[in-house]
């Protein structure tokens, strides 16, 4: 590998040049990958279960993705958003009702 600066001769993979130390812009290439995983169908996917409809915000950064793909995961996602908040609120009315049974029991 040829350094982008000076031309001569570094190993594969380095970062810096040992001659004249500039930057072979390696760490820069391997930042931008992982950027773009998040925009990608999985990262997408891994973001909604992780963060919920968060997610479609980088759905919508996304310049990876086809306009097809794009709907899809949008609908996708609003979907699986509304089914979790939804369980969560049956949720959080059965601990309600339960709570409010026990204080009942206490007598307050
Ligand atoms: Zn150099």
């Amino acid at each position: 590998m040829q350094c982008k600066n000076c031309s001569k001769i570094i190993d594969v993979g380095d970062n810096f040049c040992r001659f004249c130390g500039s930057n072979q812009n390696n760490n820069k290439i391997v930042n931008k990958n992982q950027n773009d995983f998040w925009k990608s169908e999985l990262g997408i996917i891994i973001l909604t279960l992780i963060m919920g409809p968060i997610s479609l915000f980088y759905l919508y950064k996304s310049n990876t993705i086809s306009e097809e793909s794009k709907k899809k995961l949008f609908i996708g996602i609003l979907f699986f958003s509304l089914v979790v908040f939804f369980i969560l609120f049956l949720s959080f009315r059965i601990l309600f009702r339960y709570y409010i049974q026990i204080f009942k029991e206490i007598g307050y």
